[in-house]
């Protein structure tokens, strides 16, 4: 069977996206302690009520994306995974092969167009 992907290639990409991510989610958590700091400075000032607000907002936002982070560093490392064992590219629902469009724009993707299509449509 020809193969179609370069999986080493892709695995460099996964360990390179991989790093992207803990270097982006170590500056979030630094910033996220920073505006932390800040915001105790500020407590007990009534006139800062709207920038506490927007603060928190802002937080929230950091804090998603922290969890986000969490969720796609998982997917890389499964997809890494998948790649050592032999089965990356298929999809773990149907087993056909995921296609090669979709493996480029996503290359952690676990289930092929259709079956995620399904997925959504729950
Ligand atoms: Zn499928």
């Amino acid at each position: 069977m020809a193969v179609t992907v370069d999986i080493e290639a892709v695995k460099r990409r996964l360990i390179e996206e991989r790093e992207g991510i803990l270097e982006e989610r170590r500056r979030l958590v630094e910033d996220t302690s920073r505006s932390l700091e800040e915001a105790v400075d500020e407590d007990g000032n009534d006139s800062h009520m709207a920038d506490s607000a927007s603060e928190t907002l802002d937080r929230g936002i950091e804090l998603s994306l922290e969890d986000n982070a969490d969720h796609l560093l998982a997917a890389i490392d499964a997809a890494i995974g998948r790649i050592d064992a032999g089965t990356y590219g298929a999809c773990e629902r149907c087993a056909k092969p995921i296609a090669q469009e979709r493996l480029e724009a996503l290359p952690w993707a676990t289930k092929c167009i259709e079956c995620k299509r399904l997925e959504e449509r729950g």
